[in-house]
């Protein structure tokens, strides 16, 4: 095994490498060439070739292939362990995990287990002479909080680490602010694997994973929703209540602007833009929404912007990938219809067949 001076985690537990999974493999790649440093990844084996390969165009040098007893897949703690031996193993200064539901249960853990600096959620990172500073949003999208990481500079308070040694860093990016894009320059890597075997410890088998629930579209928080019905000022009490009606249907997350969250028709977390939630879906559709910049400060990380609105010259068409101009209270009932009408068809083939 090779030295690396960033691991960054790569999940394959769904059997591909997703575009959060490819995301934080480009932004490994950038975090290695800012630090003059060599990098890896480590993944936990059982994934078939494929997802291996998916990690070719981001030119990954080497794979630590972790390898356990099946029961590994459930325990975190031991995941993290085994993470923590890995980085250790390879001197690693920096550990780098998407912020997704695996990277944000582990990160803590390999952080304590390393005596690491634990920084969460980070958007972006740059070097200058005192160290690596990376960055995070807070109090909405309005501050952003800046941490120096000096690498050199001693820590390992916890009872793993120890002081005389430089403390390393765990950090986790945001999922939203990765690009999965395989940028001019990427050279494709041989993405070598090296198996590495993990024991499981008492300590490791503490927390079990007991079951895997998909998140419900009715109540995940919006800003990690993957589509979103936003309702604006456009709707009426009829044509919200249809509008929630057809995001049940369809598996969409219901967001409001702000006015519609004033009208009490939905509690504050469901509220986008510069003082309510910074989304980040697959796509953001907004029915009746003018598009004040005070709402699009919170949807520019939409991969997809859809837009219905009777006014052709709404600001929120220069915004949107796609724009309809159309009155919803007639739009809405004929989608309704539709949805119904197709339901119905799949439940008759179903008994059919
Ligand atoms: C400091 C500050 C912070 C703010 N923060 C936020 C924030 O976080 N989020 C936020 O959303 N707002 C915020 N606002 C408010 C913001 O400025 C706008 O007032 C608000 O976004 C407008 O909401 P809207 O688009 O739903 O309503 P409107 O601007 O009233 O737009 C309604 C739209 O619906 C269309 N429409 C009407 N009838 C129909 C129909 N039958 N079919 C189709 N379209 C129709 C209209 O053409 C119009 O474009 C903030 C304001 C301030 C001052």
């Amino acid at each position: 095994m090779s030295l690396a001076g960033v691991l960054v985690f790569a999940d394959l537990s769904s059997g591909s490498l997703d575009d959060a999974g490819k995301g934080i493999l480009a932004e490994g790649r950038r975090l290695a060439e800012t630090l003059g440093a060599p990098w890896a990844a480590a993944c936990f084996a059982g994934a078939p070739d494929g997802a291996y390969e998916a990690m070719r165009p981001y030119g990954v040098p080497e794979v630590l292939d972790i390898r356990g007893p099946e029961e590994l897949a459930d325990l975190p703690c031991a995941q993290a362990e085994a993470l923590a031996d890995a980085a250790r193993a390879c001197g690693a200064r920096v550990v780098l995990l998407a912020h997704d539901d695996p990277g944000a249960t582990l990160a803590p853990r390999i952080a304590a287990r390393l005596g690491a600096a634990l920084f969460t959620e980070a958007v972006s990172f740059s070097r200058d002479w005192d160290g690596l500073t990376v960055r995070r949003r807070a109090v909405g999208v309005q501050v952003v909080e800046q941490r120096l990481w000096n690498e050199a500079a001693p820590g390992g308070g916890s009872p793993y680490g120890r002081r005389d040694e430089p403390t390393p860093l765990v950090l986790t990016m945001l999922p939203r602010v990765l690009s999965a894009a395989v940028v001019p320059g990427m050279r494709p890597g041989p993405a070598r694997r090296t198996a590495r075997l993990a024991a499981v410890s008492e300590a490791g088998a503490a927390t079990r994973v007991r079951a895997r629930i998909p998140p419900d579209p009715r109540t995940v928080d919006v800003a990690e929703a993957q589509v979103i019905f936003a309702a604006g000022l456009g709707c009426d009490r009829e044509s919200f209540a249809q509008l929630c009606e057809l995001a049940d249907r369809v598996g969409a997350s219901v967001g409001v602007s702000r006015p519609v969250y004033d009208l009490g028709w939905k509690e504050l977390p469901r509220m986008i833009g510069q003082t309510g939630k910074t989304v980040g879906p697959r796509l953001y559709f907004a029915w009746g929404i003018s598009g004040s910049m005070h709402h699009l400060g919170g949807i520019g990380g939409s991969r997809r912007i859809v837009c219905l609105n009777a006014d052709p010259k709404a600001p929120i068409f220069p915004a949107a990938d796609e724009g309809f101009v159309a009155d919803l209270r007639e739009v809405l009932p004929r989608l309704l219809a539709a949805v119904g009408a197709r339901a119905q068809r799949d439940g008759e083939r179903e008994v059919a067949g």
